[in-house]
């Protein structure tokens, strides 16, 4: 049952950061609200005063600039699935998306939504973290840009600021040679496992010039895993594919996993070495 809230409806960027510093912790910015709504009915969160972000305008747009891909933090998961921008640059992130919930939560659920409320079993981040993308916080005094692999503090817990909103999703299109791909493993409604690679080749295909691996949901926040990514970068691909095994156990043990109804921690670090024995072939044959 949801219990009686004001809503706000600012017409900027600046007027939605003053009303969350003026009213605090009474106070939260919605979107789609596909999870902040269901906790309020649950009676899991209140807030007095929501603010509502759907009528700002310009943060629900796709463009590339300069080798990079700008989305609007208002983007839904259903735009960006049948974005012909990202179809065209980023086709790993138009599968991720393709496969987000269900279509009723991927109509009005967005990209800036997912990220802000970190729920720990979310595939976007992991993905963004992989393609070094950088987030744009604003407030009514200024602009940040957060990289992505700082932005996830915890569960539910980011690097943003009470007053500062997520406006733009920065990723750099890879430099070609190069494959992207995002895996992911679950039984129930959310996914228990994902894996995302990025990998460089040299000119002739022979080297690893450059690779980026990041893991999410097993542990509380998604996170880059330099360790693994030091057992194939700069290695010939033969030498990379031998150490790949390694490299799947090394992030699974630093994943953070954690035993839950997802499963067993032993369990996740395991299928995080599967999904990156598979992610790698996959971004390789790319
Ligand atoms: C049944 C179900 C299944 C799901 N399955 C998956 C899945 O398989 N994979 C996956 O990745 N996700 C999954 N999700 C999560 C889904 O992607 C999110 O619910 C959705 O993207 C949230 O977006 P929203 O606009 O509705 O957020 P809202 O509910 O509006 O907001 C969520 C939180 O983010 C904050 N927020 C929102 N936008 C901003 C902003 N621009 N700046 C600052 N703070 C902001 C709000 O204050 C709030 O705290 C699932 C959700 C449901 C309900």
């Amino acid at each position: 049952m949801l219990r009686r809230f004001r809503l706000e409806e600012p017409q900027s960027v600046g007027e939605i950061s003053e009303l969350l510093g003026r009213f605090g912790d009474s106070a939260k910015l919605y979107a789609g609200g596909t999870e902040l709504l269901l906790a309020m009915k649950e009676g899991l969160v209140h807030y007095e005063r929501l603010v509502n972000v759907k009528g700002i305008e310009g943060l629900n747009e796709v463009k590339q600039h300069n080798g990079a891909i700008y989305i609007g933090a208002l983007c839904t998961h259903h735009q960006l699935e049948t974005s012909p921008v990202l179809k065209q640059n980023l086709p790993a992130l138009v599968k991720l998306e393709e496969n987000v919930a269900n279509v009723r939560v991927r109509q009005v659920g967005t990209l800036g939504g997912n990220l802000c409320f970190a729920e720990p079993h979310a595939d976007p981040g992991t993905l963004l973290i992989a393609l070094e993308a950088s987030l744009t916080a604003e407030k009514s005094n200024g602009k940040r840009e957060i990289p992505a692999e700082s932005f996830f503090v915890d569960a539910y817990e980011t690097a943003l600021e009470v007053d500062e909103v997520l406006t733009t999703i920065a990723v750099p299109i890879p430099a070609k040679p190069s494959g992207v791909c995002y895996m992911k493993f679950g039984y129930l409604e959310r996914p228990s496992v994902g894996v995302a690679v990025v990998v460089n080749l040299n000119a002739d295909r022979s080297v690893v010039d450059d690779i980026k691996i990041a893991v999410g949901c097993a542990g509380p926040a998604p996170m880059r895993v330099p360790e693994a990514e030091a057992l194939l970068k700069g290695k010939s691909l033969d030498e990379a594919t031998r150490n790949i095994v390694q490299a799947g156990e090394t992030s699974g043990r630093a994943s953070q996993a954690i035993s839950d109804l997802h499963g067993a921690q032993d369990y996740k670090e395991h299928i995080v070495g599967v999904l990156l024995k598979r992610a790698f072939h996959s971004a390789l044959s790319q």
